[in-house]
This record gives C-alpha cells, structure tokens and sequence, in this order.
C-alpha cells in the first residue's frame, strides 16, 4: 500500500510499504477514506521529537472502513464505517476505568523510553514516534487499529467524512480545552493559537456558555476563521495583547486561558526559537512571550490556564510564581478522545457543530510532501489539509 512516511527533519515521501495485517485478536485493520494533517504532525516534521525513524508512517487523525477484524473483536464487523480516536487505549486499566484514555497504561510497548523523557508513560499514539509506542500511523491506504472494541466509533449514517473525521481528535481536543476552564455564565476566555484547534475551543466555549470568547494568533486569514466561530480576534503583531484583554475585562484578565499553541510559539517566531536537539531544551532570549507564558501572566487572579497545546521536554522561564501567588490553576493533556465521542457526534447531528468549516484543502494523498508543506508555512491559506488515498 501507499503511505506517508517520515524521511527526516522538513521530509516526508509517500511510498509504498507493506500492508498492515491483524497482530492481536483485538486489532482491526481500516482503509482509510479520509486522514488530516495536524498541527502536532508539525512538531515531528519539524524534528522536534527525537524518538522518530526514517520510514515511520505519519498520522493520527483518520476515518474508514473496516476491511478486517481479529477473533476477539465484538463490536466491529467488516463493512462498518470508523472514526478512530488518535490515543490507543486498552479500556480497562486504571486510567482508562477513571476516562483518562490518553495516558491508558496498558498501550505503549516503549514505556521505558517515554519514563525517560515524561517520567511515567502516557498512551501509546498512532504515528507518534517510538516514545509512544511506535504505531504505523493513518496517513495511507490501510491502517491497523489496536484495541478495535475501545476506540473506533461507528458512524452509521449519512454524515459525509469531512463533518466527523475531526471527532479522531482536533474536535474533542478543543472542546477538552474549554472543558478544563470550568466555564460560567459571563465567563470571558482567552484562546492562544488560532490553528484548527484553538478554532474548536473557541466553537467550545460558547457551546458551554462563555460569555466572550478572544482568540489571539497573527495569521489574518487564520483569525477571521475564529472570528467566524464568533471570536473577538486579537492580531499580536498588530496590537498589544495584555492591554487589550485587560480593556476586555474591567482590568482584570480574563477567567481562563488555553493555550492552544504549544511548541509552535517556538518557531512562529525565529528570534525565540533556539532549540538544542541534545538535551531537548526550548530556550528563550528575547523578551516576546511564548504563548503559554503570556496565558500565564495574563490569566485573572485565581483562573484557569488550560495547556492543549502540545510541549516535549523542556521550557525555561516557567512563571511559576505568577502561578503560585496567584492561585492559578494549571491543568494540561493529550486529548481523552474517546470520552469525548458520543457526546460530539451527537452535537454534529444535531446541527450544533459542524467541524469541516476549519478545511482549506483538500489533496489526494500522494500529494502529503506539498499538504505538509503548505500547512506548516501558511501557504495559500493552508489552516487544515485533508488528504484522500
Ligand atoms: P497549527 O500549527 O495549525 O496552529 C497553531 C497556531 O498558533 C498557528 O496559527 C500559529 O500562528 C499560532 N501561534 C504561534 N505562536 C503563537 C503565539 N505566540 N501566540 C498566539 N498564537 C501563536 O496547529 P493546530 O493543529 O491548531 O494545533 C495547535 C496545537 O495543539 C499544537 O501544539 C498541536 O500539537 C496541539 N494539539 C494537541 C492535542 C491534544 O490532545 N492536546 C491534539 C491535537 C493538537
Ligand atoms: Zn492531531
Ligand atoms: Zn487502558
């Protein structure tokens, strides 16, 4: 089959690799239909993470058929059509038993390499690298799903691929993040990053009732997308951002703050972005915030700063006082997707949400090498990329 793999830092080729084929009775195997480029692909593609191999096959975020089930699988028959959530998890370990599926303790057959980096493991993750498990990934023709009973959900009417594929993770990854800030009527949030992402934490929050909701990123094109979830967009290059939220908030900052950015804020900007590969450290020497900093700093006395944004390793000049002194309340993860499943495809039925408006292109998935391209350096508008095999 045809798939895109990882060649190496800014280098992605599709080739052609063996078919997958069912390893355990719980496996399934799924042709993918429609798989999505994602902002955390980015942070590979980039060679921000060390535990990559020339070949590994990319993707997380993808939906299809199934084609072929092992004997232990239930509630999965050939035929059926799947969104699969991107964190692999077992559904019956500790975690998963307390809805934490994206640290499943039972799913990463290198757990000893992630302990290494993160101290103890999170979940394994499709075409994540070999610190989280090594799974060949979605972006191709065929992709084989462990633990088929837990993840996949069933789409059993006429949705079309664009309106569910992103419940596999960008959807309930920004609902997950306005979640975390507790939201209460006249509630204003603050959201870092319009990507894909930040855009579903804005569409969130005022499903859950925020009052206003700011989205802060420098991209025009990218803001005017939030602003269609109905965000007051605020362009940083253009304005200064403390002042504005303040003005927005009686001078106090606003009631939570996700940061829907992560190590992105890294390479938006060079001057910041000082990466050392050895030690796996991110260091600052310019006085423009990185996005989580300017949460932090911003956030009101006793808020909520929300992390979605994805980090590895290491960030200096953490303002943990400003967390301290200021009562803030820190929460942070990969997405629970599949807590998050039916509650969400409920909602695109419904009519409340329909995620494809984030989707600017749409390519065959031969063309990965361009789409990767395109996505990471804003070319032509990219804000998220679908590619079909
Ligand atoms: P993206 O790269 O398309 O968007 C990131 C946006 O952040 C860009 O528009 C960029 O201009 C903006 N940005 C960069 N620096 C900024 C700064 N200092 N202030 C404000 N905005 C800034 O990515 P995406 O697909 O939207 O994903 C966003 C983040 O979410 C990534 O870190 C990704 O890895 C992460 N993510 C996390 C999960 C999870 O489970 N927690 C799931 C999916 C994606
Ligand atoms: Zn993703
Ligand atoms: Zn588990």
């Amino acid at each position: 089959m045809k798939a895109n793999c990882w060649m190496g830092r800014g280098d992605v080729e599709v080739r052609d690799v063996p078919d997958p084929r069912i390893l355990n009775g719980h496996d399934a195997v799924v042709r993918v239909t429609s798989t999505a480029i994602c902002g955390s692909d980015l942070h590979l593609y980039d060679g921000f993470v060390p535990t990559m191999k020339k070949g590994d096959i990319l993707g997380h975020e993808f939906m299809g058929e199934v084609v072929e089930v092992g004997p232990d699988v239930r509630n999965l028959h050939v035929g059926d059509r799947v969104v699969v959530p991107f964190p692999i998890a077992c559904g019956r370990c500790a975690a998963c038993e307390l809805g934490l599926y994206s640290v499943c303790e039972n799913t990463n057959p290198n757990a000893g390499l992630a302990e290494k980096f993160l101290g103890h493991s999170p979940a394994g993750i499709f075409g994540y690298s070999h610190m989280l498990g090594g799974y060949p990934g979605g972006q191709a023709e065929y992709a084989r799903v462990p633990f088929a009973d837990v993840g996949p959900i069933k789409i059993e009417d006429g949705l079309a691929d664009e309106q569910v594929l992103f419940l596999s993770d960008i959807l309930p990854t920004g609902w997950m993040g306005a979640e975390m800030c507790e939201i209460k009527p006249g509630d204003v949030i603050a959201v870092w990053g319009a990507g894909p992402v930040g855009q579903f934490a804005v569409a969130g929050a005022y499903l859950m009732g925020a009052d206003q909701v700011v989205c802060i990123d420098r991209f025009a094109y990218r803001l005017r997308i939030a602003e269609r979830a109905g965000a007051t967009a605020l362009d940083y290059e253009e304005v200064d951002v403390r002042e504005a939220l303040l003005d927005l908030t009686a001078g106090r900052g606003p009631d939570a703050c996700i940061d829907a950015v992560g190590m992105e804020a890294h390479y938006a900007n060079p001057a910041l972005y000082a990466y050392d590969r050895t030690k796996q450290a991110t260091r600052l020497e310019t006085d423009r915030p990185y996005a989580l900093r300017e949460a932090i700093m911003n956030c009101r006395n006793g808020g909520i700063v929300a992390v979605i944004g994805v980090y590895a390793g290491f960030l200096d000049k953490f303002p943990m006082g400003a967390v301290m002194n200021r009562s803030l309340t820190l929460k942070a993860g990969q997405c629970h997707v599949q807590r998050h499943l039916k509650p969400l495809l409920a909602k695109i039925r419904e009519g409340d949400i329909d995620p494809s408006f984030v989707i600017t292109h749409r390519l065959p998935l031969d063309e990965a090498p361009r789409g990767y391209q395109m996505f990471r350096d804003k070319q032509d508008e990219c804000n998220k990329v679908v590619l079909t095999p």
